[in-house]
């Protein structure tokens, strides 16, 4: 899964976000075997994984190298968007008329869907305008062009190899001819932008003429989506998002998708309804998120988040699309919180997050990105200082975090 994640959100920010860097060490590897060398090897590997020669002779003619593939992978710059700037786009007024009209338009497949997988219409219409604005930007270059380039190239070699096999075993099970392969740079495929090994494992031929096409097929790319979130483990019937508002008392090392909480414990430290009703006093579980820190917008993500987060590890985006799909289920827009949430740009982070590797946080990779293993360690040195830990960086804290020994 993280493979796929870390791709997802590659490809996704660089299409509609934008947060996204390499770390040195891989953007300086340098390709020097030969194509054809490796293009033989492979084929050879293929046909001793099980693909057919009949399949792969179909294939070949689109195994091709391409440089602009790897100058796009080793282009893509470093910016970040805020949750309120990233859904102030994806969440657009038009995109909620869109996705209402579609949720009445498909409204008898999305109630087989339901049926069958438990996801419901909100859902899977968020994911849809997210990743391809309902199928109308699904990319227009040759996928086994972008997998095999990539399977060559040495940033990411057996993540692709694994891709270009599964693009081949989707042409070997009839869903797909090469020519009809095309999508981003990336190699993702489809209204949902599955990359092949999820096509492989979970596409679904849900209007029954026997192929899972994701690309023209309507039913078969909302049951796809609706089967890899059932096996990502969305629960039916389960809530997966809700906006609250916070107290200033709240003890904000809470705020932590790692901790869950019942309503009830939510509700005595002060968490209600946005609108300010309480909170069901139940022990429905819930974390207490804050994508911009104490001072922005605030929710419940409860357990059907994890299979956001599996979508896509990236908490703005995963933030994103579940908000996306309580609007669509009813919920008002969300607060703006409580006044100018200071923002550090991709360096700043970067450079916050060079302080705390040197203070021995672990951060995962120097990125310029506010993943959660950021936000986890900016909530260690929160803790340390003594400042409310929200796990939400700051120009203050990076300058307290510079200075500290
Ligand atoms: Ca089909």
């Amino acid at each position: 899964m993280m493979g796929r994640a870390n791709l997802r959100t590659a490809t996704v920010l660089a299409l509609f976000a934008g947060v996204l860097t390499l770390n040195s060490a891989s953007a300086a590897c340098r390709n020097t075997g030969s194509f054809p060398q490796w293009l033989e090897q492979a084929r050879r590997e293929a046909l001793a994984q099980g693909i057919s020669p009949v399949t792969l002779a179909a294939a070949t003619p689109y195994m091709t190298f391409d440089q602009a593939t790897i100058s796009k992978d080793r282009g893509q710059g470093v910016f970040t968007q805020t949750f309120l700037q990233f859904s102030d786009r994806m969440v657009a007024s038009y995109r909620l008329q869109r996705g209402a009209a579609l949720i009445q338009t498909h409204a008898a497949i999305f109630s087989r869907i339901e049926k069958q997988y438990g996801v419901p219409a909100p859902v899977i219409v968020a994911f849809w305008g997210l990743e391809t604005d309902f199928g109308a930007n699904i990319g227009n270059l040759p996928t086994l062009r972008s997998v095999t380039t990539l399977a060559f190239d040495c940033r990411r070699p057996e993540l692709f190899r694994k891709e270009l096999f599964n693009a081949l075993r989707i042409i070997q099970r009839g869903d797909l001819a090469p020519s009809q392969m095309i999508g981003p740079w990336a190699g993702e495929l489809g209204q949902f932008q599955f990359l092949p090994s999820h096509y492989y494992d979970y596409a679904v031929d849900f209007d029954g003429d026997g192929r899972r096409d994701l690309l023209h097929s309507v039913p078969d790319a909302l049951a796809s989506a609706a089967n890899l979130l059932a096996n990502h483990g969305w629960q039916r019937g389960q809530p997966w998002l809700r906006e609250v508002r916070v107290p200033a008392s709240m003890p904000w090392e809470q705020a932590d998708l790692a901790i869950q909480q019942p309503h009830s414990q939510w509700a005595r430290w002060g968490v209600t309804l946005s609108d300010g009703r309480p909170l069901p006093p139940d022990s429905v579980p819930a974390s207490l998120i804050l994508p911009m820190g104490r001072n922005g917008p605030a929710f419940l993500a409860y357990p059907n988040f994890k299979a956001y987060l599996e979508w896509n590890q990236s908490l703005v985006y995963s933030t994103t699309a579940a908000y996306f799909a309580t609007r669509l289920n009813g919920a008002p827009a969300a607060h703006r919180g409580n006044g100018p949430v200071p923002v550090l740009s991709a360096g700043q982070i970067r450079e916050l997050q060079q302080q705390l590797t040197r203070l021995g946080y672990k951060i995962g990779e120097v990125d310029g990105k506010l993943g959660l293993a950021t936000r986890a360690a900016v909530k260690a040195v929160q803790i340390k200082l003594g400042v409310p830990a929200d796990s939400y960086p700051t120009p203050d804290l990076a300058e307290r975090v510079r200075a500290l020994r």
